[in-house]
């Protein structure tokens, strides 16, 4: 096998990493001490071990052996009525910081490619159905908060299309993230009061 080509081709993986990035940092990895690559590869392998997926809301927190609810989802002072779904951790985190939120969340783990044509696969569909069909009557509004890329209103069409019957069913409204957030910008790189804009302003 050829560690340096294997290795590369794992790091073109990488979302946003390309061949010659991905090289790049192979050539990096080289100029390192021995400890660095150890360190590294020690980390890596510990990683799945030292972080949960949350019961609840799916997001990657550190592992605990207490309990398999994130802080958030753990939390007495969060509005339980509230429910705002994203497509990854990333996004959830950006929104945390612009604390304009008291609610809960449920992270998708992806968007929907626009020819998907399973989408159930691609994303936690079935799981975000069964965790409102066991909340539904709590819940006042459910926010859809993807990112204004191509992507990400194909992703909120469709899971506003899903959650339609259920809405009418348990009574509770579907919003969507207002103005503030700029055609083509992903909320991960949205700034703080950007996207607390956008929160208040949803309709
Ligand atoms: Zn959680």
């Amino acid at each position: 096998v050829d560690t340096f080509e294997k290795l590369s081709e794992l790091f073109n993986r990488f979302p946003g990493i390309g061949p010659r990035q991905s090289r790049r940092f192979v050539y990096f990895l080289l100029g390192q001490s021995p400890q660095y690559a150890a360190e590294l590869s020690r980390l890596i392998a510990e990683l799945p071990r030292s972080v949960a997926s949350c019961r609840s809301c799916f997001r990657y927190f550190p592992a605990s052996a207490h309990s398999d609810l994130c802080g958030i989802c753990g939390s007495s002072r969060r509005d339980t009525s509230l429910l705002m779904v994203v497509e990854r951790d990333a996004d959830l985190e950006s929104m945390e910081k612009s604390r304009a939120y008291q609610g809960r969340y449920f992270v998708l783990g992806a968007s929907i490619p626009i020819l998907e044509k399973n989408p159930e696969e691609t994303v936690r569909l079935r799981q975000l159905k069964q965790r409102i069909e066991q909340e539904g009557t709590t819940l006042s509004e459910v926010i859809l908060a993807m990112s204004l890329t191509t992507e990400g209103e194909h992703t909120m069409e469709h899971i506003a299309a899903c959650l339609r019957p259920m809405a009418e069913e348990f009574d509770f409204k579907i919003s969507t993230l207002g103005r503030g957030l700029s055609t083509g910008t992903e909320l991960e790189y949205s700034d703080a009061t950007t996207i607390a804009n956008a929160f208040k302003t949803r309709t």
